[in-house]
This record gives structure tokens, C-alpha cells and sequence, in this order.
């Protein structure tokens, strides 16, 4: 079997050569100056990433789950209202954890592949007070795009902390944590941050960590509590010695030498390229009479989901690979037989446009 199959899901996805390389170097300890250094800017490279000067990050051993849940777990106590603006799956298991910890939870639906309007989500808002509320940046399960800034303005117009789930948005998407009021936002290392699997990376803004030392209790799960996490980060980010649980040292160096590139292209280049490459795909998928699952005023650029067309199913997906790319079938459970998705983000070049696209027409002949 190649390996040089192009991996083109929704995360992981491709990563630069440099990144991999620092993932292989030899082991430092945790406590090694260089290593040291190198969190200190994994820390100070994620405030210009997220467009927050103001917020503490997180960087975890775990995956993007971990770090919902510990947005969930450091802001939510028995009793507190959670409204979910829901637009898939990952807005449900958001919900869902709400719920575990013992929130009670209100969503906003919307039917899979588009949005609530601002006006149903307004009217929730109005209805109770809500401690929090969520939005899915990007949610992967549909391609859906949820417009963070105005929603984000509503819930702080009703005295709600936000949450951006960012997994499949931050590094490929417009986010301006501070400048929009967001309290967390949250991803995980495999998407648009472009470096492996296994970090949750979380950064809460002043209201967040005010919220949080104003617990009646502590959080019940140390691993997720911010009070163990939040004096081995500063820490770190001063480079001195500190210990709570062993960092993973390889993932974060890769982590710092990806985060390198994003800041070194600019966010807001960075967010163009997506926007350039998403159009191109769109053109493409247009031209191969393919239709999106997302309705046209919530597209992702991070990711899109296709339909099937007529005479096709779910084994195109295998076809596909056969043709050296590696896409993803559906994941909604209502719909996942009757559409694929196809990742776009990181590393992500106009040369995988013609590559995929070629792959998916040979697969479809
Ligand atoms: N939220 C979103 C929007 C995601 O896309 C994902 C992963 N696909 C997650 C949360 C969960 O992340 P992980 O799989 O890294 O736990």
C-alpha cells in the first residue's frame, strides 16, 4: 500500500514536513530549558492565533473533546442554564455534557445542513437566563458555518459567557476572540492548528476565569480543573520549572513550530487562503454537478460536505481512496448514507484542489 495517499478529511490532515520532524526529535524532558521555550511560545503564539491578548491558554494532552469538556466542566455548576445554538452533532455533545454537568439545557435547532436565525436564537436568549451559551464554529458533521460574531453579540447582549467550539474552525476560519466578547473558544491540535492529534488546546478570556473563581465548588475533575492547569502555564510561559502532569513534550514542540507558520502567513492571510481554496473547490464541485449539504449562507471553508449524486452511494468513498485521496464519509446521523465530506484546511494548497477533484471525478467514472 503507498504512502503517499493525500489525506483530505476533516482532521487530521496533512502536515508540513517541519512539523513532523520536530514531532520525531529526540524526547527532552519536561523540564528542559529548550523545551520550556518552546511552550512559553506555544502559549504566546496561541493569543495571536485566537486574536486574544487578554486570554490564558490551555494546552492539554487530549483531544478536542477534552477540551470541551473542560470549558463545560470550569464555567458550569448544578443548576446553571446552558442554551446550545445547535447546528450538528458536535453541538449536541456539547449539550450533552452540559447536561452531565448538571446543567439544564436548552437548544436552538436547526434542521442538519443550516442555521438558527439570530432571531430564534434571540428569542431563547430572552425566554431565561442562561449562565452560557454554546455555538459549533464549524460544525464538522455538516460543513455548517455559524456566524460567531453576531450571535456572540446577542449572547452578551443577554449576560451569557460564550463558547466557541473552534475544533474545525480555528487556524482556517475568521476568529477574533477579544474583539467579539467570546469568553472560551477551544480546538484540538489535528485541524487547522496543523500539527498530530492529541492536544486540546483552550483559551478563556478575563470574564471566563472570573466566572470560574467565583465557583460556589471546586471543578469535580482535577485533570479538567483550570486551578491545576493555570499555575503550570503561567509557568511555563515564564519558563521556570513547574509540574502538574506530564506535558506531552513531543506534540507540543510540533505544536510550536506549526503555530510558527500560522504566524508567520498572518491570521488574516491565512483566513483568505481558506476563503481562495474553498471557492476553488466550490467551482469544482459545481462544475462535477455535485451539491453541498449546507445551505449556500452557512458554507464552511474548512471543510465541504457533497451529497451523493443519483446512482451513487457511500462506497464512492473506498473508490476515492483507490485514487490515492483519503476523504470522509457522512457523520450526521440522520443523513450519514447520503453525503462525504472532504477536509480543506491547514496546509491545505490549490495543487490538492486539482489532485482531489481529479481523484473524485476518476472515482466517479
Ligand atoms: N468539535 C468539533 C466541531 C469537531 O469537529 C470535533 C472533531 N471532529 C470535536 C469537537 C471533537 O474533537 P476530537 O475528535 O479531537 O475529540
Amino acid at each position: 500500500m503507498t504512502e503517499r495517499n493525500l489525506l483530505m478529511i476533516p482532521g487530521p490532515i496533512e502536515f508540513e514536513p517541519s512539523v513532523l520532524r520536530a514531532l520525531g526529535e529526540k524526547t527532552r524532558g519536561h523540564l528542559d530549558p529548550v523545551f520550556m521555550k518552546a511552550f512559553s511560545r506555544t502559549i504566546k503564539r496561541l493569543r495571536e492565533v485566537f486574536q486574544a491578548p487578554g486570554a490564558q491558554p490551555f494546552v492539554v494532552a487530549g483531544s478536542g473533546t477534552l477540551a470541551m469538556e473542560m470549558a463545560v466542566a470550569n464555567l458550569l455548576q448544578h443548576g446553571d442554564r446552558a442554551l446550545v445554538v445547535n447546528t450538528g452533532y458536535f453541538s449536541d455533545r456539547i449539550g450533552a455534557m452540559c447536561e452531565r454537568h448538571g446543567a439544564s439545557v436548552t437548544h436552538v435547532r436547526a434542521a442538519p445542513g443550516s442555521i438558527p436565525s439570530l432571531e430564534e436564537v434571540e428569542k431563547a436568549l430572552t425566554g431565561a437566563s442562561f449562565k452560557v451559551m454554546t455555538i459549533t464554529h464549524v460544525d464538522t458533521s455538516t460543513a455548517v458555518l455559524a456566524p460567531v460574531r453576531e450571535l456572540t453579540a446577542l449572547g452578551k447582549k443577554h449576560g451569557a459567557l460564550v463558547i466557541v467550539d473552534g475544533v474545525c474552525s480555528v487556524g482556517g476560519e475568521a476568529l477574533e476572540m477579544e474583539a467579539w466578547g467570546v469568553d472560551v473558544a477551544f480546538t484540538a491540535s489535528q485541524k487547522a492548528l496543523g500539527a498530530p492529534p492529541g492536544l486540546a488546546v483552550l483559551l478563556a478570556g478575563p470574564k471566563a476565569l472570573a466566572a470560574w473563581k467565583a465557583r460556589s465548588k471546586p471543578v469535580a475533575a482535577m485533570y479538567l480543573d483550570f486551578a491545576e492547569w493555570l499555575p503550570i502555564h503561567e509557568a511555563y510561559e515564564a519558563e521556570k520549572p513547574s509540574y502538574y502532569a506530564t506535558p506531552a513534550v513531543n506534540l507540543i514542540t510540533a505544536l510550536d513550530v506549526s503555530l510558527g507558520h500560522l504566524v508567520e502567513e498572518g491570521m488574516a492571510a491565512r483566513v483568505a487562503r481558506h476563503e481562495r481554496i474553498a471557492s476553488e473547490f466550490h467551482a469544482a464541485w459545481k462544475a462535477m454537478g455535485l451539491s453541498h449539504l449546507p445551505a449556500e449562507n452557512c458554507r464552511a471553508h474548512t471543510l465541504s460536505a457533497l451529497l451523493y449524486p443519483s446512482g451513487v452511494d457511500a462506497t464512492l468513498v473506498g473508490k476515492i481512496a483507490k485514487q490515492g485521496v483519503t476523504v470522509a464519509g457522512g457523520l450526521h446521523p440522520e443523513l450519514k448514507t447520503k453525503y462525504f465530506r472532504v477536509g480543506h484546511m491547514g496546509a491545505v494548497t490549490m495543487n490538492d484542489v486539482s489532485a482531489v477533484t481529479a481523484a473524485i471525478k476518476r472515482a466517479l467514472g
